[in-house]
């Protein structure tokens, strides 16, 4: 079945969620497709406890809480979200576009947003070869069931949060080995010393070294060889959850004859339309003269672009501008009694 809206935005950062906000105000129903698994983009995804200081009437708001009231704010507009995907084609009809999101979910709409900040954020892979055949069966870069995990053998690698954070929560339900290749992490300092109790207490095991090879063998578990030193090791697990971080692609939108500029989606300064008419870009992933990338910019261009949707939205309607202050009507879609 499709989906119908008004518009998709392709991206729930800081700069997709106002535009909800922008959008809701003329009346404009939004659906947000997200690769991550929650809204918030950078913000959520790499910095949610640093206090940001230039947000304007905000004088210090931590990354997160600028998150939570975006939305708080746009929460009287209820928009769809859709997580864990991204738009994989769009295709032109009549009345405006057909997404398809890689989860096999088709929306029709009348305009695209592209707030898609610096790109997907997709997981570092193994360098390993052959590896793709066992990607998302037996390696999960990550885990959106941890049900299927249980009493299993796991081999989690990384040194960082999330390789860190999954040890110490897998070790409840599963048998857990963790490598990395050195003895120093880049977690939280908190989850390093709960990894290091519980392999005191023999409930996970530590392994140095960097993985080599890896293939099924007969007895359907995953054979690993790693590498410490001039020393080859193995060892056989049903999983293996390699969690390297994560890195910033375009993705799809590189292939939909957008103008681009260095990965940059060439926009106007009037309406941030891209040079496909009713596809527009907003936040970070758009180039202009004189852009920075700065969340304020992201709201500023909200705001336009919004106006210019309303014409695509409604184009028998007239846009009476008003101000959320004195507008009874804008109060109403607001809840404000
Ligand atoms: C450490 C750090 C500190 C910063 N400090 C400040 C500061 O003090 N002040 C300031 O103004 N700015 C700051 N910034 C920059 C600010 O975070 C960005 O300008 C802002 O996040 C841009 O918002 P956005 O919504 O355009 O993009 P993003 O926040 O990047 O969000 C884009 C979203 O789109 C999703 N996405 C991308 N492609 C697809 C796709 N194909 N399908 C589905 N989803 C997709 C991504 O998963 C992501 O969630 C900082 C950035 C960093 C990294």
């Amino acid at each position: 079945m499709i989906k119908k809206t008004d518009v998709v935005i392709i991206g729930a950062g800081p700069v997709g969620l106002f535009a909800v906000f922008e959008l809701g105000l003329l009346n404009i129903n939004v659906h947000l497709v997200d690769n991550l698994d929650k809204p918030g983009g950078q913000c959520a995804e790499l910095y949610p406890e640093k206090p940001i200081y230039d947000i304007p009437a905000r004088p210090k708001i931590t990354a997160q809480e600028l998150i939570d009231d975006l939305l708080k704010q746009i929460d009287p507009f209820k928009p769809t979200f859709h997580f864990n995907q991204q738009v994989n084609s769009i295709k032109k009809i009549e009345e405006g576009w057909i997404l398809e999101t890689s989860e096999k979910i088709k929306i029709e709409c009348k305009c695209i947003i592209i707030a898609a900040g610096a790109g997907s954020f997709v997981p570092r892979k193994l360098p390993i070869e052959g590896i793709e055949s066992l990607e998302n069966k037996r390696v999960l870069y990550s885990i959106k069931d941890k049900s299927i995990l249980q009493d299993k053998d796991i081999l989690i690698a990384g040194g960082g949060d999330s390789a860190l954070d999954w040890t110490n929560e897998l070790a409840k339900i599963s048998n857990v080995t963790l490598i990395h290749r050195r003895k120093e992490f880049r977690a939280a300092p908190d989850s390093v010393s709960k990894m290091i109790e519980l392999e005191k207490q023999n409930k996970i095991i530590f392994e140095l070294g960097q993985i080599k090879e890896i293939y099924k063998n007969s007895k359907d578990k995953l054979d690993i060889k790693y590498q410490n030193d001039d020393t080859i090791n193995s060892i056989e697990v049903d999983y293996l959850l390699p969690f390297f971080g994560l890195k910033m692609e375009l993705g799809p939108i590189a292939n939909w004859g957008l103008n681009l500029n260095e990965n940059l989606i060439s926009v106007d300064t009037e309406k941030f339309e891209t040079s496909i008419p009713t596809i527009f870009a907003i936040g970070d992933i758009n180039t202009y003269p004189g852009k920075l990338k700065l969340i304020l910019s992201g709201f500023h261009e909200s705001a336009l672009m919004a106006q210019q949707c309303f014409k695509y939205c409604f184009p028998d309607k007239k846009n009476i501008f008003k101000y959320t202050t004195s507008s009874k009507e804008l109060h109403k879609k607001l809840g404000i009694k």
